[in-house]
């Protein structure tokens, strides 16, 4: 299918054509007609998935009726609200809505916290059609009076998962109050959590499911590898991998702001350049620092799982799990930085012996095995009989444990090479059936947000829209990244369904 055939105006398919995209990628092939007719969609896809531009250029066509090149203010309300969770999302969600409409005179902006808010009023008051925002900054806005939300038609939240994983869903509610009832409504999640399914159930108006539902998408696209090593040998072996591979850019994630901080000085030290982006850095700091890694003057970005949130980077090959993360979700989250928009990439992760419990996680999540290998000079020591429960487990005991399908075990088997294959202890195998539910250190996790507007529950009407049944067909039972669905669980959610 081509552009053409979705509907869009002749200037945004030369928006389209100028950044040299040929074919629309399946999200925006099943989004763009359905949101054009001003249905309400909940779209269940991650970044990397072209689902931006899926939302946008619908949106800039259903609102190019208002366009108009007045200096009056008042000829410019905020037509459009997408809300985002991070700053960084909220500034490349921006760029796409500029570089999309760049042949209408629809006005837009960017509101996020952590920056002055003056330089944002001036801008805001001057009346702009499309708002990318924030919830905590916008509601600052709306305090100050420098904006209204009485003329928004389009409401979007994208990365709806993130947004209440951070907290946001009191400041999300209040906001809702202040929108006018009839609108269009467009929700995007990576995952179907219950609270997702919640929230999308009390704000959206008979929904389209529309999903990325290829299930294989993820392995054609993306080799995920495993390293095991020692902890103490995770900097070494990392330098090592860079070296070795003369990889040029690499996304690396630790769990901890002050890992990410030691990393980046360490392969400083060995001529490797890098820096760390964090919720401690301050917003310069973080736009500096993935700016010098979009333009290539550093090697590496250390990144805890919050700061990366959304960050699109262009032919990003390599990323690295230097610790493994402790959601299996953030895995997703995490290679959703690879593979994109059709390319290849390469998932790498360094995991200790501690690590595995969180490796079976993983992999039962994706349905697949991932291939181990291992780099000569950072074999893991043979297990004493005193730390054997703690020990790796064997490919065999992840299947079973892991709990894969049949099916998935024929289509992805466990490819080993290298140059030596490990062999895992298998006896006094245990898996740590506990989940660690804590969040990584970082003070967006440790510290939730904390709605400046706390009375909101107040402000929600019993009887408010939010609170209405729905009557929309019935999302999937499972939280599920949206690139993972099996087809079994499509054949679920269809019976459910009808
Ligand atoms: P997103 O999932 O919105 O973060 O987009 C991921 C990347 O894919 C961005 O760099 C987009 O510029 C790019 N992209 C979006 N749509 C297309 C398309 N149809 N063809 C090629 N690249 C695209």
């Amino acid at each position: 299918m081509s552009f053409e055939q979705l509907g869009l105006s002749t200037d945004l398919l030369r928006a389209i054509s100028d950044q040299g995209y040929v074919n629309p990628t399946p999200i925006q092939e099943q989004a763009i007609p359905v949101i054009l007719e001003g249905k309400d969609v909940m779209g269940g896809a991650q970044t990397g998935t072209g689902k931006t531009a899926s939302f946008t250029l619908p949106m800039l066509q259903r609102l190019q009726v208002h366009a108009n090149t007045s200096m009056s203010p008042a000829r410019h309300p905020v037509r459009a609200l997408i809300l985002v969770p991070t700053r960084e999302l909220a500034m490349q969600v921006h760029d796409s809505v500029k570089t999309y409409n760049k042949y209408s005179a629809l006005r837009s902006t960017v509101v996020y916290g952590g920056v002055s808010i003056d330089t944002q009023i001036d801008i805001v008051r001057s009346g702009v059609e499309i708002l990318v925002a924030t919830p905590g900054r916008l509601l600052d806005h709306i305090q100050q009076k420098t904006l209204t939300l009485a003329k928004v038609e389009v409401l979007i939240l994208d990365e709806a998962d993130r947004m209440l994983d951070m907290g946001f869903l009191p400041d999300i509610k209040q906001i809702i109050q202040l929108l006018p009832e009839h609108r269009q409504n467009l929700m995007f999640s990576a995952t179907f959590s219950p609270d997702i399914k919640k929230l999308a159930s009390k704000l959206l108006h008979n929904p389209v499911l529309i999903e990325v539902a290829k299930q294989n998408s993820v392995s054609e696209l993306i080799t995920h590898v495993v390293y095991p090593v020692e902890s103490a040998k995770k900097q070494e072996l990392l330098v090592r991998l860079i070296q070795q591979e003369n990889l040029q850019q690499v996304l690396v994630f630790t769990r901890t702001k002050h890992g990410a901080d030691r990393l980046a000085q360490r392969l400083n030290r060995h001529e490797i350049t890098s820096e760390a982006i964090h919720g401690d850095r301050n917003q310069l700091q973080r736009t500096q620092a993935l700016d010098n890694f979009k333009q290539g003057q550093i090697r590496v970005l250390v990144a805890t799982d919050v700061a990366a949130r959304g960050l699109d980077i262009e032919e990003l090959s390599h990323v690295i799990n230097f610790e493994l993360p402790n959601n299996p979700e953030d895995y997703v989250h995490r290679i959703g930085r690879t593979g994109r928009a059709g390319a290849k990439g390469f998932a790498i992760s360094l995991v200790s012996k501690e690590e595995n419990s969180l490796l079976v996680d993983i992999e039962k999540l994706l349905g697949i095995k991932i291939k181990s290998e291992q780099i000569s000079g950072f074999e893991l020591k043979e297990t004493s009989v005193n730390d054997s429960k703690k020990s790796a487990p064997s490919e065999e005991q992840r299947t079973k444990r892991g709990g894969l399908s049949k099916q998935n075990k024929k289509t992805n088997s466990f490819v080993k090479h290298g140059e030596k294959v490990i062999h895992f202890n298998k006896e006094g195998m245990t898996r740590n059936t506990k989940r660690a539910n804590n969040k990584a250190d970082d003070p967006l996790f440790t510290q939730p947000y904390i709605s400046k507007y706390a009375d909101v529950n107040a402000l929600i009407d019993e009887s408010s829209e939010l609170n209405k049944k729905p009557n929309h067909r019935q999302l999937s039972k499972r939280p599920v990244p949206a690139l993972f669905i099996s087809p079994a669980t499509n054949k679920q959610k269809k019976s459910e369904a009808s």
